[in-house]
């Protein structure tokens, strides 16, 4: 079938789509309808943790839609309350609430922190977040981000979301009042572009909010689910968050997000939050199976060996290129280009012959790389082979 008999004049326009129709993928490889097939480093956003059409999760979701599809979220099913298990079993949280999206799970965390502070801080709730963080995009959570010109696209924004500087602890507490709740933040800025917040920040945050009584939320939308080498980013820090949201990789692509908390800050009382889908089975069995593959014997250590591996890599090619070298954690990396060539080098990968790569430009100086966390390093070798020959031809 040709690109022109697809009805996609069907579809709202929101964003310039290129041509092509993916239909089928495999780990790191998507094919097109005309079998054209390309290296996928973008693999959904950061989403496909074992890359495409991973057979665990076939399986488990092949399993559990015969088994049962929706009992309705008022009921508990297994597969609910097997991952809930499996996630308070390996990090510092207590209590899970199951969301469909990285948006979704920001709003039980906005939620979660404006009743504590109702029940424990007289009413506060503002929430403080950073210039360039990015959360979700719906009222709320775009409200919460600090990204340029999201303050007034669908103006008035939802109040109570003052920011700070990231990596710059006077401008967070300069910004606490009796109003502030809780800080907000992405352990590395994603969307702003792969900007880690440092160690020493991280723990001065967390003492901080300590010494004024309120909570820290950890957004692991992106950085969560061994994107970052750990199983949760907020590990490399040596703190626990009281809060952390995830999404993206906890459903390996499928809408799958989740709500963390330590028990004494889970103070929803019934009816206060909920969602048609929380916890649908089908979901949670994807993302059982996704966590169990990461917590599987030297999984996330081969994410941090690859993820040096890619460091490596890209820091020889920026040192040829005379280019600004690279930042990141694990699998989530940024080459920093010094100049505004990421869109082309996006176009001309996406459109080289006979296969293409898929590149994303998080911002135009720079490309981020978010490849499956069971990339291989023979397709990290091959994907800097098709960026050299790209750059060569700019
Ligand atoms: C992608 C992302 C979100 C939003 O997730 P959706 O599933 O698109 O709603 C929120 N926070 C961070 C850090 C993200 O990267």
């Amino acid at each position: 079938m040709n690109f022109s008999e697809y009805p996609i004049e069907s579809l709202m326009y929101i964003t310039n789509r290129p041509e092509i129709v993916f239909t089928h993928g495999k780990g790191s490889w998507l094919y097109d309808n005309e079998g054209k097939r390309y290296l996928d480093f973008i693999q959904g956003w950061a989403v496909n943790s074992l890359g495409h059409c991973n057979d665990g999760m076939i399986e488990a979701m092949d399993k559990q839609s015969r088994l049962l599809i929706n009992p309705s979220p008022a009921f508990y099913n297994e597969p609910m309350a097997k991952l809930a298990g499996l996630l308070t079993a390996n990090s510092c949280f207590d209590k899970v609430f199951f969301a469909n999206s990285g948006a979704e799970a920001n709003e039980g965390a906005i939620k979660l922190a404006r009743k504590w502070g109702k029940k424990y801080r007289d009413g506060a709730f503002e929430i403080i977040t950073f210039d360039h963080s990015f959360h979700g995009r719906t009222i709320a959570t775009m409200s919460a981000s600090g990204k340029p010109g999201w303050d007034t696209i669908y103006a008035p924004q939802v109040p109570g979301f003052p920011k700070a500087d990231l990596n710059d602890i006077a401008s967070v507490e300069k910004l606490i009042s009796a109003k502030t709740v809780a800080v907000m933040l992405e352990p590395i800025q994603g969307e702003g572009g792969v900007i880690p917040a440092t160690r020493e920040f991280m723990q001065q945050l967390r003492a901080l909010t300590q010494k004024h009584g309120i909570l820290l939320i950890a957004d692991e939308v992106q950085t969560g689910c061994g994107r970052a080498g750990t199983l949760f980013a907020y590990e490399l820090s040596g703190i626990e968050p009281d809060i952390m949201t995830l999404g993206k990789g906890i459903g390996g692509g499928v809408p799958l997000a989740a709500l963390l908390a330590k028990k004494e800050v889970s103070v929803f009382e019934a009816g206060d939050q909920g969602g048609t889908y929380n916890g649908n089975p089908v979901m949670t069995a994807a993302g059982y199976s996704v966590i169990s593959q990461l917590l599987a014997p030297g999984f996330l250590e081969g994410v941090r060996a690859r993820g040096e591996y890619l460091r490596e890599k890209l820091l020889e090619l920026s040192a040829e290129r005379g280019f600004e070298g690279e930042r990141g954690e694990g699998l989530l990396r940024a080459l920093m280009l010094g100049k505004d060539i990421g869109p082309a080098i996006v176009d001309k990968a996406r459109d080289m012959q006979p296969d293409g790569l898929l590149l994303n430009a998080a911002r135009p100086n720079l490309l981020r790389f978010m490849p499956a966390l069971n990339v291989t390093t023979e397709e990290i070798d091959q994907m800097m082979a098709m960026l050299r020959t790209i750059l060569d031809s700019l």
